[in-house]
This record gives structure tokens, sequence and C-alpha cells, in this order.
């Protein structure tokens, strides 16, 4: 190996040597790296791009592999290949990764946090804690309501689309109605398709698009989600990307080709609970996923989507993790958009039984939790919710919603024809079009945006 690895790989060699069954490989990449440290010359920079791609892969084995059972010297190897692949890409230095201890760090509570940690508990008076959480709305999204509307303003809320482009994947999670074993209709939409199904939405008034994708990795590529970015972003969209967790790489490409942001949901913070409900497939890597909104904030991407999915474990500690792991990226990243979804799942496939009963009291207390510790994040509500509970969570703290969804690939009729059903991820509550959705919100008083920026 070269004396010049970079020094806290270096140190790793004698273990590497003795517990690693691909030992030879990986000495060898290290001898790689070391080489590509020396070699300062011109032409060295896409030596070194590789090399970042083969470190990051290997860092995403080792998590993988080591699931649930990290020991501290996988913790310092992980971090010690982590800053050698960002050095190696030469992106700017920043404090290391440490994700894994900050969704269970009572160190990283803010003051707003702990104030909305009390909230959590259901002695605190629900009425005060909406009251709260609406004038703080009010406050950092002030909205103009339609010229026509002789009432009071709320504040503004942006409508989004989701795209669904593939419902092709590889992962077993046992709640969802896409997993590989379940004998659904599936569907992949080419480029052109996909930017096909969008026209169809800015018919409809939308800008800001969520592309959403299963994990398939000969069919859900980089270079897929990459062009349908780009073609959606030359087309005046906004696209957001919500697929399985990319490489650092791969969200710079993303962010190049113009997405606004990233959605990734963790599901639970509970690893054991994690470990039961993913059983098998690239999703089973917990650290990696857990990992997504660094890479991505590393990258350059603009906006950070978190959540939980209610339902799978006790909701209370995993919005307590979610809201660490946002303070966390916070602090590392501070100038980013943040935001938070709080799906529950209503229908799982047959023999899965939701676990832990979130009730609509419950689902507002969290968006109102969320809304103190954060007051200036994003808090996102699909048609995953009825009509009637959807306005009452709007009237208090949602800032961004959808509407007239289909969670179908090609879900979308040109015609104007219902949304389609079949092969859809989960059943949509909110029938409603979006013109409906806007047209109500309007008359409630809300500003309706439809982009992040308006003109
Ligand atoms: S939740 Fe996502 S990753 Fe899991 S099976 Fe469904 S589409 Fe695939």
């Amino acid at each position: 190996m070269s004396s010049r690895t970079p020094p806290k790989l270096e140190s790793f060699a004698g273990w590497i040597q003795a517990t690693d069954d691909h030992a030879p490989h990986h000495l060898n990449l290290l001898a790689h790296v070391g080489q590509a440290w020396d070699d300062a010359g011109d032409g060295s920079s896409v030596v070194r791009s590789s090399l970042a791609r083969k470190v990051e892969r290997w860092r995403y084995q080792h998590l993988k592999e080591h699931a649930g059972r990290l020991t501290p010297q996988d913790e310092a190897f992980v971090d010690a290949l982590d800053g050698a692949a960002r050095q190696l890409a030469g992106r700017a230095p920043l404090k290391s990764r440490r994700t894994r201890h900050a969704v269970r760090d009572p160190a990283v509570d803010t003051d707003s946090i702990r104030e909305a940690c009390a909230a959590l508990d259901t002695a605190f008076p629900l009425d005060r804690l909406t009251e709260t959480a609406r004038q703080l709305t009010q406050q950092h999204f002030p909205g103009i309501p339609a010229p026509r509307i002789q009432r009071a303003a709320r504040h503004r809320i942006l409508l989004y689309a989701p795209l669904y482009v593939s419902s092709d994947c590889v992962n077993y999670c046992l709640y969802c109605g896409f997993r590989y074993p379940l004998g659904i209709v599936r569907r992949h939409l080419s480029v052109a398709e996909s930017l096909d199904q969008a026209r169809i939405l800015r018919g409809r008034g939308f800008r800001r698009i969520l592309v959403v994708g299963g994990e398939f990795p000969s069919l859900t590529t980089p270079a897929y989600y990459r062009e349908i970015t780009r073609s959606l972003a030359a087309d005046g969209f906004e696209p957001n990307i919500e697929s399985a967790p990319q490489t650092t790489e791969t969200y710079a490409e993303l962010v190049a080709a113009g997405a606004r942001g990233v959605n990734l949901y963790q599901e639970t913070y509970d690893e054991r609970l994690y470990a039961k409900y993913h059983v098998r497939g690239p999703k089973s890597a917990y650290h990696w996923r857990l990992e997504t909104h660094d890479r991505a904030a590393e990258a350059g991407m603009p906006r950070l989507g978190l959540g939980i999915l209610l339902g799978l474990a006790d909701p209370r500690a995993d919005l307590l993790a979610m809201m660490r792991h946002a303070a966390y990226l916070a602090d590392r990243f501070p100038d980013r958009t943040l935001a938070f979804s709080l799906p529950r799942i209503h229908e799982a496939p047959a023999g899965f039984e939701i676990p832990y009963f979130v009730s609509d009291r419950d689902l507002i207390r969290f968006f109102c939790v969320l809304r103190i510790a954060f007051p200036r994040a994003g808090l996102v509500l699909s048609t995953r919710e009825q009509a009637e509970f959807r306005h009452t969570l709007a009237k208090i703290c949602i800032t961004e919603m959808s509407a007239g969804s289909s969670t179908a690939p090609g879900g979308y009729a040109a015609d104007g024809s219902p949304n389609a059903a079949e092969g859809a991820q989960f059943p949509v509550s909110d029938h409603r079009s979006p013109a409906e959705v806007a047209a109500w919100l309007e008359e409630a008083g809300f500003e309706v945006a439809w982009t992040t920026n308006p003109a």
C-alpha cells in the first residue's frame, strides 16, 4: 500500500487484513487511493472521482453488512471512508457525519425541540397547541388571499402533484403494495412518458412535481432519474425526487439536472423494527438510508424532506428521532429548507397488521409539535387523508399539499377521465380535483401557490 494513503484510512489496514473477507480487493483499493493522493497532476480528477465512488460504495457495503451490530471500530472506519470519499471528490470539508448518533442524542435538542416535546404529552391541551402552531404558521408563511375573498388572510399553501414513474421494486417492505413478490400490474414509464404525465399535471395548474419511483437497479437507474429531472426542469417544472437512496455523486448530478429537493422517509428510526419490516433487498440497509439527507445536502440539494410512516413503531419515539435528525441536518446545512411528512398507513397488503394506531387527534398533535420545533419548515400533507381532515390540518399548520393525486405510474389521463386506480401504491382518500382543492383553499382565505418562487 502507498505510504500516502489518507492518514485515517491507513490506520485500518491491519484491521482490514484481519477481518475483511475481501481484504485483498480492499487493500488494493486503498493502494489506489494512496496513489491518487500522491498524484496532483493534470488528469487526476477523473481517477479521484472514480475512486470516491468506489470508496462510498465500500462504505455502503460495510454499513449494510454490519447493520445492527456496528462496533466503535466500524464507526470510526466508516467515518474515515466518508472523509476520504469527500476529499477525493473535491467536496468542501464538513464536520463528520454523525447521523447515527444524532437521532438518539439529547444533546442535539434545541430549545424549540424541548418545548415541542412537552406538547407531545396528551396532558398538554390540544387547543392551546393548535393555536400556537397556527400563529407560528401564519407568522412564517404569510399569505395574501385571492382579491375576491373578503376575509382575513390565512397562510400560504403550495400545491404539488406526485408523478409515479415506476412501480418496479426489488424491496420487500411488508407494508407496501409495490413490494417485490406481489403480483400487481407494474409499469415503468419512459422519460418521454414521464414528461407527458407532467404536462397533463401542468394543465391542472402544477409546477412542483414529486417524481416517485420504486427501487429496481436495472430500471430506475441514476441516469433514468437524471434524464427525467432534466426534461422536467427544462420544461419549466420544479422537480423533487422521491427515489431509493442515491450516492452523493448521483445527487450532485440530479442537482445539476435541476432537482429542487429530495424526499426520503426513514419509515421508522427504530432499528430493530426497521429490520423486521425490511426483510430483504437494498432497503434493508438502515444506515445507508439514514444518511441520505447528508449525501443529498453535501451534493447541494436545496430542500430536504424527512418523514416517518406512522403505524410502524412508537410514533412519539419516531417523532423525537426525526426531530433530532432534522436538528442535526439544520446545524450541518443551515441554508437548506427542511420539510416533514407524516403519512399514516390506512391500508396495507393482506397479511400486514398495522401495529401502532395513530388517531386523528394524535396526527394533529404531531404536526403541531413539528411546527413548534421547526417554525420555518414545510409541513406536507398528502391525499392519503380525507378531505375534511385535510381542511382541519390546513387551517392549523400545513404548508404543502398534494391534490388530485394518482399513485400509479401513468395514472393521469390526458382526456380528464379519473385517475387510474389499477397498479396504485396505496389508495387515495381525497378524490377532489386540483381545481376543487384550490377553490376550497381560496374560499377559506389561503393563498394558493403552485411554485416555490412565484414571479
Ligand atoms: S415502500 Fe418503496 S421500496 Fe418499499 S416496496 Fe414499496 S416502493 Fe419498494
